[in-house]
C-alpha cells in the first residue's frame, strides 16, 4: 500500500497541472484533513478566486447602480459574450453559436419547442431505457403537450443483454428499423450512471439519415471529454455548468444551435426581448427581429451574479487547457480503472468502458455482492471523507477530475477500498 502511495505522489510530481489544486476549495473532513472529492461530476468545487470576482460584482452593483450594464468591467450587457468564448473552445463551437440562459433542462424544453416537430407518422422521440430522469420528464411532457402518449410516442433502446452499455451500432440499427418514425434523438454525451461516453458524430449521422432531428445533452460531457459540437452535425445541445465546469449550485446552463439553423425562419421558438438582435432589442419594437445564432434563444436578460462563479471557473479552464487536461484525465482515470481491475476485480464490476475514448474521468461501479454490500462501501468511504456518489439501484460513482484531483486521493481511495475488502471477506 505505500508503494502505491509513493508511486502515486510521484506521478502527482510530474503532473503539470498540479498546482491547479490550489485555486480550488477542497472541503474539510475532520480536524485539518481534506476530504477526497470525487464528486466533481456532481457538483464541481468553488475556485477560490470565485468570492473576490463576486465582491467585485456586487461592489460594481454598488457604486454604478444601473450604469453597470454599461460601464462595469465588463459591463453587464454583454457579459455573455466572454462564457461564450470561453465555452467555444471547450464545445468545438462557435461563440454565435452558444448560449448561456437559464437550467439543463429548461434548455432542452426550449430546444424541443424548435426541433421537436412531429408530423405524420414520424412523431416518436428516441432516447436511452435509463435516461436522467429529468430529461425523461421533460421528454414525456413535451409528448403529451402535443397531444401524443409516451406510451406509444416514446421509443427507448435499452442495453444489450442486461448489460449497461450500449454500442453505437445498436443506435444505428434501430434508427434504420424505424427511422421513419422518429422525429427526434435525444442522447446523452457520457451516460450518468455509466460514465459511457458516446460517438456524437456518428449518432447524428445516423439520426439525420433516419431524417430525424438530433440533439445532445452535455451534461456529464462538457469540462470532462473535449467535444466538437459544430463538425458533430447535431441540431442542438444542452447541458449545465455545476457538474466538471465548477460554476456553483443551479449555476446558469448552456446551449448550443447549430449555424445551419441560425437562420432559419421557419423554426418555431419560445421568444423573450434578450434574443432580439442587440442594435434594436433597446428600441422595444413590436416585431421580434432575431439575434443572430443561438442568442435569438435567450428569453431574459443576464443574472449576472449567477454567472460570476462561471466565468471565473472557466477562465481557470481556459488556462488549464482542455487538451492537457484531457491528457491528465485519461492517465489518472486509467490508472484507478487498472488497479481496481486487477487487485478488486473479484470484489467490483467496473460497468464504464475499459477503452479510455469510450469514457471521461467518471468510473461506475458495482460491487459484485449486490446493492446492500454496495451501500455498505460506499459509506464506509464516506465515514473516511472519500466522497463518491451513489446512484439508484447499485451504483458507487467516482470521479477524479483532473483539475484538482490527485494521483494521491486516488490511491487513498484504493487504500480505502482494500480495508473494507479485507473485513468483508473476512465476514464472509
Ligand atoms: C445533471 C443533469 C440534469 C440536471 O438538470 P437541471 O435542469 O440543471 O437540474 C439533467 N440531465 C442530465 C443528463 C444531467 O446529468
Amino acid at each position: 500500500m505505500n508503494e502505491l502511495l509513493e508511486t502515486a505522489r510521484k506521478l502527482d510530481g510530474e503532473d503539470e497541472l498540479r498546482h491547479f489544486r490550489d485555486k480550488f476549495w477542497i472541503p474539510p473532513h475532520g480536524n485539518g484533513a481534506s476530504q477526497m472529492y470525487f464528486c466533481g461530476h456532481s457538483l464541481g468545487l468553488q475556485p477560490k478566486v470565485v468570492e473576490s470576482a463576486m465582491q467585485e460584482e456586487l461592489r460594481a452593483w454598488r457604486e454604478l447602480g444601473v450604469s453597470g450594464h454599461f460601464s462595469g468591467s465588463p459591463a453587464w450587457i454583454d457579459y455573455s459574450d466572454r462564457l461564450k468564448e470561453l465555452l467555444a473552445g471547450l464545445t468545438g463551437a462557435k461563440p454565435v453559436d452558444l448560449a448561456v440562459m437559464n437550467t439543463l433542462t429548461v434548455n432542452l424544453h426550449l430546444m424541443m419547442v424548435s426541433f421537436y416537430r412531429p408530423e405524420g407518422r414520424r412523431r416518436k422521440i428516441l432516447i436511452e431505457q435509463h435516461a436522467f430522469s429529468s430529461d425523461r420528464y421533460a421528454v414525456e411532457s413535451q409528448l403529451r403537450y402535443h397531444g401524443y402518449n409516451p406510451a406509444e410516442c416514446l421509443l427507448q433502446i435499452e442495453p444489450e443483454s442486461g448489460g449497461r452499455i450500449i454500442e453505437e451500432s445498436r443506435i444505428e440499427s434501430i434508427l434504420q428499423r424505424h427511422g421513419e418514425e422518429i422525429a427526434l434523438v435525444l442522447w446523452p454525451g457520457v451516460q450518468y450512471a455509466s460514465g459511457q461516453a458516446f460517438d456524437l458524430s456518428r449518432i447524428a449521422a445516423a439520426g439525420h439519415a433516419a431524417g430525424a432531428r438530433v440533439g445532445f445533452d452535455l451534461a456529464h460531457s462538457i469540462g470532462n471529454m473535449p467535444l466538437a459540437l459544430h463538425d458533430s452535425g447535431c441540431d442542438f445541445a444542452a447541458w449545465c455548468h455545476y457538474k466538471y465546469l465548477n460554476g456553483g449550485p443551479g449555476a446558469v446552463a448552456g446551449c448550443f444551435v447549430h449555424e445551419r439553423h441560425s437562420r432559419d425562419e421557419s423554426l418555431p421558438r419560445f421568444e423573450g426581448w434578450w434574443g432580439n438582435d442587440l442594435k434594436s432589442r433597446f428600441r422595444m419594437d413590436p416585431e421580434f427581429a432575431a439575434a443572430p445564432g443561438a442568442e435569438a434563444w435567450v428569453l431574459s436578460n443576464p443574472p449576472i451574479l449567477a454567472m460570476t462563479p462561471l466565468r471565473s471557473s472557466l477562465e481557470l479552464f481556459h488556462e488549464a487547457g482542455m487538451n492537457r487536461l484531457r491528457r491528465k484525465s485519461r492517465a489518472m482515470t486509467a490508472w484507478l480503472f487498472d488497479h481496481i481491475a486487477a487487485e478488486l476485480g473479484g470484489l467490483l464490476e467496473i460497468i464504464t468502458p475499459s477503452d479510455p475514448d469510450r469514457r471521461g474521468c467518471q468510473l461506475s461501479l458495482c460491487v459484485r455482492e449486490g446493492r446492500e454490500a454496495g451501500r455498505r462501501l460506499f459509506l464506509h468511504l464516506e465515514d473516511r471523507g472519500i466522497i463518491t456518489d451513489w446512484r439508484e439501484p447499485d451504483v458507487i460513482r467516482i470521479a477524479p477530475v483532473p483539475l484538482y484531483n490527485r494521483f494521491e486521493d486516488c490511491a487513498l481511495l484504493l487504500g480505502c477500498v482494500h480495508d473494507w475488502a479485507a473485513g468483508f471477506r473476512g465476514a464472509a
